[in-house]
């Protein structure tokens, strides 16, 4: 079922959602498995899988030289969606990102999913490969997120790459990400929005955001979009502070702000097990706003560690 189609039948009750990395390559699917169980009993509709681009790396040849190689860390998010339906049967949202893929490799991919009957899709950029500054797009690949929407709208209407009129066409629900505190390299929050207005007049049915820990940017950021003609529903994306560590890296990886009440009782843990609780309460107290807010999914980025989430879960739903 599509993502639309579980919030519209949810009748305005809030659902609850988490997304997944596929495993460490070695580390096998036992691994997923245990960070989903635990949270199965608050119904998730679906569950997200990221996709991960190839990196390169640098192997010592033993003349002295080195070798680059390419190299998967976490492959198999396609088939971990299949497996996850499969299981446990709920719908999966495979991310799809245009870094390091050509088109027609994502044409394949879609075919994939088409045949699998996934029909949820989160259609994203990407970051940077990790050896170069900024987004270089893989040649006979896509530039932005908006390209990558642009396949599949076309693949919907049965446009192949190399096909024009198709008898088979897919089906998908297509997402997109958006940044309440606006995207790292957009000049402003005004700019990234109409880019994110653009996808939605394109076709993109939800969104989902990137985590915030301060409800009133998220509430600014929706009440923007609904001004600009952004009606589709705005999921939010929610991950507590587990560590003390994360207060610089969260900010470095994700580029957000941490509120200074929250920076403030994290200092005030002497260790580490009280950071963990102090995250966790500020996420219930997020959380139960954002239920009052009306939000149609509260969506937890687990990075495969489920107890915090379903600490939380258990709290409010
Ligand atoms: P875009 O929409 O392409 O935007 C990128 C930047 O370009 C923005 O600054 C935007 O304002 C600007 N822009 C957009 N369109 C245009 C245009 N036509 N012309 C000029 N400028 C434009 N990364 C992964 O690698 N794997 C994942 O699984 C993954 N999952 C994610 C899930 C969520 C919910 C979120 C929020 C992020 C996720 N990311 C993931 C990270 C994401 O790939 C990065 O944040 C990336 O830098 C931007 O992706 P995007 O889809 O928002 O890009």
């Amino acid at each position: 079922m599509k993502i639309t189609q579980h919030i519209e039948h949810a009748k305005g009750k809030t659902l609850f959602s988490f997304e997944l990395l596929p495993p460490v390559k070695g580390q096998g699917i036992t691994h997923i498995y245990n960070a989903i169980d635990p949270l199965m009993e608050f119904n998730p509709p679906f569950i997200d899988v990221t996709s991960h681009r190839e990196e390169f790396i640098y192997k010592r040849l033993e003349n002295g030289l080195l070798e680059q190689v390419a190299y998967s860390k976490r492959p198999g998010t396609i088939a971990l969606c299949a497996a996850i339906s499969h299981r446990y049967k709920v719908d999966t949202v495979p991310h799809l990102i245009c870094g390091g893929a050509t088109r027609q490799e994502i044409e394949n991919m879609l075919i994939d999913l088409q045949f699998l009957g996934i029909d949820n899709v989160l259609v994203l950029r990407g970051d940077a490969a990790k050896a170069d500054s900024s987004f270089i797009p893989a040649e006979g690949g896509h530039a932005y997120a908006s390209e990558l929407l642009q396949q599949v709208i076309n693949l919907n209407k049965g446009r192949y790459l190399h096909e024009a009129h198709m008898p088979s066409k897919t089906d998908f629900c297509v997402g997109v990400a958006a940044y309440p505190e606006k995207h790292f390299e957009s000049p402003n929050l005004k700019t990234d929005l109409s880019y994110l207005k653009m996808k939605v007049d394109m076709g993109a049915e939800f969104i989902v955001t990137q985590m915030f820990f301060d409800n009133q940017r998220f509430f600014n950021f929706v009440r923007l979009c609904r001004e600009s003609g952004i009606h589709v529903p705005i999921i939010p994306g929610l991950k507590p502070i587990t560590s003390s560590r994360q207060l610089t890296s969260i900010p470095k990886t994700f580029h957000i702000d941490l509120p200074e009440d929250l920076c403030d009782a994290v200092k005030a843990c002497s260790n580490e097990k009280d950071v963990k609780e102090a995250g966790i309460e500020w996420m219930i107290h997020q959380c139960r706003e954002l239920l009052a807010f009306g939000v149609p999914v509260l969506h937890f980025y687990t990075m495969g560690n489920p107890e915090p989430t379903r600490r939380i879960a258990s709290a409010i739903f």
